[in-house]
């Protein structure tokens, strides 16, 4: 029940936060297979009997073949929840499957989101909700800051094109330890990816990492969420987000007494 209370009130939170979901909305679940997934979508349930407002929940999977275990017993599991699930194979994937088994990410997941947009499209949903973690938001943060030079993460809510649907991260503060604990204690499958299984990876260094320094710093990932929303542009080097034409003392001192470098100082 503890855990039950925690998920909803992390949920609740940042769908109230970021105003992911609105009155009318028909919310279409991304089931992945894993146990991050099907907690969203319990959560979403749970959180739809006591909204304030009105919104429908269905279910969905995209069979790309590399799942590495049958999905029925996630079909069994939904049905006897009476959970409205579509499972669709989605056979250009299973295609690029044989005629390019070494593709990568990028051509994977964008064969899936036309898979998706098709799919949800005859859901009737404006709202596609993904199943994210905050340990997924942490890992971007920090695979976009050390390996391709950008600050930025995962958007909590964005818009596919054309704003045809809005695209929602509700799990954005809740851990996989938590998802974990609680896909557990549903009794849930988890039917694995063949992806997730992959060493050598620039995601399972990062998670390694993680591991390590929440060994001496257990609140390593709340810290990174807080620091997303906590942008002190002047103690970047982004200069659109820069004052630099501005003389005033202000501007031109920081707070620990260091002087502000300019663009002409630090020639
Ligand atoms: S991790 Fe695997 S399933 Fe995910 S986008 Fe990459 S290739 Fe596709």
């Amino acid at each position: 029940m503890e855990l039950e209370k925690t998920l909803l009130r992390k949920v609740g939170e940042a769908i109230s936060r970021f105003r992911m979901i609105r009155d009318g909305d028909r919310v279409a679940v991304g089931l992945s297979g894993g146990k991050d997934s099907v907690t969203l979508l319990e959560a979403l349930l749970k959180l739809q009997k006591r909204a304030p407002i009105d919104f429908t929940v269905c279910a969905f999977t995209i069979e790309q073949g590399k799942f590495l275990a049958p999905i029925q017993p996630l079909g069994e599991y939904l049905r006897a929840r009476g959970i409205d699930w579509t499972y669709v194979e989605d056979k250009p994937s299973l295609n690029l499957l044989t005629e390019h088994p070494d593709h990568g990410c990028d051509l994977c997941s964008r064969f899936r989101r036309r898979a998706v947009y098709d799919v949800v499209r005859k859901l009737g949903a404006n709202v596609i909700a993904f199943g994210h973690t905050a340990d997924d938001f942490c890992e971007a943060f920090l695979r976009n800051a050390m390996f391709t030079g950008r600050l930025s993460a995962l958007p909590a809510v964005t818009w596919s094109r054309k704003r045809e649907f809005r695209l929602i991260r509700p799990l954005v503060y809740v851990p996989e330890t938590l998802t974990r604990a609680f896909a557990a204690s549903l009794g849930a499958p988890v039917i694995p990816c063949g992806c997730s299984q992959k060493t050598g990876t620039v995601r399972r260094t990062l998670r390694d990492m993680f591991g390590d320094i929440e060994r001496d710093h257990p609140f390593l990932k709340e810290t990174l969420l807080s620091a997303m929303s906590n942008v002190e542009h002047s103690r970047l080097l982004d200069t659109r987000f820069l004052d630099l034409e501005s003389d005033s003392d202000e501007a031109g001192f920081l707070g620990d007494g260091q002087t502000l470098v300019t663009l002409s100082s630090a020639s």
